[in-house]
């Protein structure tokens, strides 16, 4: 057994995404000693194949409060950038040039445009800055534009980063500040007692006065241990990576980007398959069609690689961010966009979690919202 009776960290971070490194690191920046359980590699793992957006426009209808919770996290984000680039020596290659919605038909342009309205008819979002493009705008701001695209939906707020330095950014941050993290420790069972938590696996035990959930999918089957509840399930997401070319688009696109290494990316399905995680033909030769039509430039290029991952979703698609009433000390975190929000993690919820409370404006994430009638 390890660490005994003694309380070996602080805070015990359960999953090493981008989640629960994220968490960690501003858990260590706060002044906590923490330790991180991870599984091994054949985890499923969200944060390793992701779009690398961090979007903003079309999140939060429905829940208001997560449409001003993804703002903040993007207006964060520069600092973030610099905190990282300060303490790991890594540029992630954030930028905020803001973001389009290309659409391939009238319908579908419709259909977004309505759902952005909704979205910024809720309270509070009257600052939300769009602005609906007809072709000859959208051509005239992406000249690679195809024919068949319609219009677009632009927001000034969307960007994007390498998503796999941030993961190194994070995990390197971490350590620099006295993050313990240990890989190949899945967590089997977590027993909540005097002061603290006892958290066990094959690999032994230990002992932690705080503990946090962020283990992606796996959230689902821990939580009820320290009575909390994330039912989340998996959703499927693949992409294509293409052989690198000349840039020639700047801003990211809701499926479509050019990283800062020069691949063009496209996605990103969303599939509601279980805990598949085949990669198959029929979908991505719709994605990379669509991709075509929107820029035909593509139909040039050679794909290098695709994959699939499981996003972590919730019941009604937002975060569940809560402290146990049952067990305090036991804290869940997980969302679907743990790019987007890395900001918000780092820097706003891991000091309030190591200070023991979740801030007001996170109380709308509960999952007690999942208990309460459609209609009521
Ligand atoms: C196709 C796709 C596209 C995406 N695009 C974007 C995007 O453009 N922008 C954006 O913001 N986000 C995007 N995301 C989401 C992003 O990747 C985040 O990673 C996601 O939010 C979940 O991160 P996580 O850390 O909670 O989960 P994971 O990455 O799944 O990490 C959970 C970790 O917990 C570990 N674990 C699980 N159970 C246990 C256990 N019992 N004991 C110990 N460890 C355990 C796992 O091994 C894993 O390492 C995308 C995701 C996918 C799949």
């Amino acid at each position: 057994m390890i660490g005994g009776n003694r309380n070996e960290g602080d805070v015990a971070v359960i999953g090493g995404g981008v989640v629960g490194s994220a968490l960690a690191l501003g858990l260590a920046r706060a002044g906590g000693r923490v330790i991180v359980l991870d599984e091994g590699d054949i985890a499923f793992r969200a944060s390793r194949g992701n779009f690398a957006l961090v979007w903003v426009q079309s999140k939060g209808l429905g829940m208001p409060e997560y449409a001003l919770w993804t703002r903040r996290s993007a207006q964060d984000w520069h600092e973030l950038a610099v905190l990282l680039r300060d303490e790991a020596d890594i540029d992630v290659a954030h930028s905020q040039p803001g973001g389009f919605t290309p659409c391939l038909s009238e319908p579908e342009l419709d259909k977004r445009i309505g759902a952005m309205r909704r979205l910024h008819n809720q309270p509070g979002l009257s600052d939300f800055p769009y602005e609906v493009l007809d072709h000859a705008e959208t051509r005239r701001r992406l000249p690679e534009i195809g024919e068949d695209v319609v219009g677009a939906l632009y927001s000034p707020l969307d960007g994007h980063v390498n998503s796999l330095r941030l993961f190194r950014a994070l995990r390197e941050a971490g350590a620099r500040r006295g993050v313990d993290y240990r890989p190949n420790h899945d967590v089997e069972a977590i027993a909540p007692g005097d002061g603290g938590f006892r958290i066990r696996g094959s690999w032994g035990e230990i002992a932690a006065g705080k503990l946090v959930l962020a283990a992606g999918l796996g959230n689902a089957r821990l939580a009820p241990m320290v009575g909390l509840e994330a039912p989340v399930k998996p959703s499927k997401g693949q992409i294509i990576v293409t052989e690198k070319t000349a840039p020639f688009l700047h801003n990211p696109m809701v499926t479509i980007r050019q990283t800062d290494e020069g691949g063009v990316m496209i996605g990103d399905s969303q599939e509601d398959r279980g805990f598949d995680t085949i990669v198959g033909q029929p979908v991505l030769s719709v994605m990379a069609e669509r991709a075509v039509r929107t820029f035909p430039r593509l139909a040039g290029l050679n794909v290098v690689r695709s994959w699939s991952a499981l996003r972590v979703m919730s019941p009604d698609g937002f975060p569940i961010y809560e402290q146990s009433q049952s067990h305090p000390g036991a804290f869940v975190a997980t969302c679907h966009s743990g790019v987007t929000l890395a900001a918000n993690h780092v820097l706003t919820l891991a000091p309030a979690i190591l200070a023991g409370e979740l801030p007001e404006a996170l109380a709308s994430f509960s999952a007690r919202r999942f208990h309460v009638p459609a209609n009521a």
